[in-house]
């Protein structure tokens, strides 16, 4: 017996029972992004795997383990995309976007990471991004975020707390590294093999690590704030007043790190206690070092990515997700003649009203089948069309989500204007 092919590991389909919560995520995150001026970016799945090295960082998690790469028939390096920014500057570089001019672009779409799969966590998931370009105030940082809170509330979702922080300048980062490498070496027999690692290549991404043993040594660590310039500190004052005044709140967190060396001024993330330990639902910050790093000319650069299947996951569990929507009317249809009047009357219905939703059975089946089927569409009625009705120009309504009403004969003249005042 040939054994059944499963999809890969920690990576799902869409079943159609929930497809319908996707796209209303979907719809209402291309909508607000639109109301506040940002425009659709798509860019292709699969990059040159140096794009990753040069745009994620050799000393992340994303390229140092979980990327999938390959060479193709040519022997080049691919990757599928792990996140979208790298691709997005890719992408406004080769295209001449980011010259004298700003961007406020988003996009959606799968992103691929070798990772243990779990709760919240796939190896092919979604993201929605934003990325702006050419906008260095902490005004754009503030609408970004006011745009993710703004975001929550469409959703119906709670109880997500908004992290804050500031990595200042290159200049105050590389001092405030040097401290950090101090301080870690004099306690090295402590660290995890992980962060050993990191010591001389990515200090700041220790104070990032999720391993509970360094807890204590993390939190005594120096802390960046007390290193930070005055223009880092003006930057972050603003963003502060700006989120004040909007009244979000925040925690600032000084261990909030995105450890790479192009990284600047502020980080944010968005996280929830619902859903266990994969509780960040977006992350963000500001990148003014990242265009420069891909080959372009020194561009201000600030964006988020936000992770769908975790946001679904908390609307579910906060019983904020909209209910599937069924079609209304079954059109049942017992003998030859019905069907061929049946299918020729609901193209006519389709052209009189655009919007109408209408399931014409299909593969014949007895008048029971038929109507079993109607039932299971969870339409609003069941139209019947038989012999009978055709020889009097009529139609059955037959209401099957109350039991109470009573099936009626329509017209089938009048029929358009009779199923639209049903629906209104
Ligand atoms: P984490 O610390 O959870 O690994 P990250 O820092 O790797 O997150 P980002 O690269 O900032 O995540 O991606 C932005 C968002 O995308 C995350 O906040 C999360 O919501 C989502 N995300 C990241 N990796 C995954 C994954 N493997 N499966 C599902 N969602 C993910
Ligand atoms: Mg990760």
């Amino acid at each position: 017996m040939l054994k059944n092919i499963q999809s890969i590991r920690g990576m799902h389909d869409i079943l159609p029972d929930v497809a319908f919560a996707w796209q209303h995520l979907e719809q209402t995150v291309s909508t607000l992004l639109a109301e506040y001026g940002y425009q659709e970016i798509r860019m292709p799945l699969l990059e040159q795997t140096e794009l990753f090295h040069r745009g994620v960082g050799e000393v992340t998690d994303i390229v140092e383990k979980e990327m999938y790469s390959f060479k193709d028939r040519n022997g080049e390096s691919l990757s599928l995309r792990p996140e979208g920014t790298a691709s997005c500057v890719r992408a406004c570089i080769q295209h001449g976007l980011l010259h004298n001019q700003q961007q406020r672009l988003w996009y959606s779409g799968p992103m691929f990471r070798y990772e243990r799969p779990q709760k919240g966590r796939y190896r092919q998931f979604h993201q929605f991004g934003a990325e702006t370009f050419g906008i260095p105030g902490p005004d754009i940082d503030a609408e970004l975020i006011a745009l993710t809170a703004r975001l929550w509330e469409r959703l119906g979702l709670a109880n997500i707390r908004l992290e804050i922080n500031s990595l200042g300048v290159p200049a105050s980062r590389a001092a405030y590294r040097r401290l950090l490498v101090d301080y870690f070496s004099a306690h090295a027999n402590q660290l995890d093999e992980d962060s050993k690692r990191r010591l001389h290549t990515n200090p700041l991404r220790i104070l990032d690590t999720k391993n509970p043993d360094l807890r204590a040594l993390v939190e005594a660590a120096p802390n960046l704030h007390d290193h930070l310039d005055p223009e880092s500190d003006a930057h972050f004052a603003g963003l502060r007043r700006l989120l004040d005044g909007m009244g979000i709140e925040y925690r600032i967190n000084p261990r909030l790190v995105r450890g790479l060396d192009y990284y600047t001024h502020t980080v944010f993330e968005w996280i929830t206690e619902e859903l266990g330990s994969q509780g960040t639902v977006c992350g963000g910050g500001r990148y003014d070092g990242l265009v420069e790093q891909l080959g372009g000319k020194p561009t201000a650069g600030c964006g988020f990515a936000m992770g769908t299947e975790r946001l679904l996951e908390l609307m579910q569990a906060q019983g904020s997700q909209p209910e599937p929507e069924n079609t209304d009317f079954y059109l049942v249809m017992a003998g030859e003649q019905a069907v061929e009047q049946g299918l020729i009357l609901s193209e006519r219905l389709r052209s009189a009203l655009p919007a109408l939703r209408l399931t014409c059975n299909a593969g014949g089946g007895s008048f029971k089948t038929q109507m079993k089927r109607a039932d299971k569409s969870g339409a609003l009625y069941a139209l019947i069309l038989g012999a009978d009705e055709l020889a009097h120009g009529q139609i059955t309504l037959k209401p099957l989500r109350d039991s109470e009403a009573e099936q009626q004969s329509l017209t089938l003249d009048n029929l358009a204007a009779e199923l639209q005042s049903r629906l209104s």
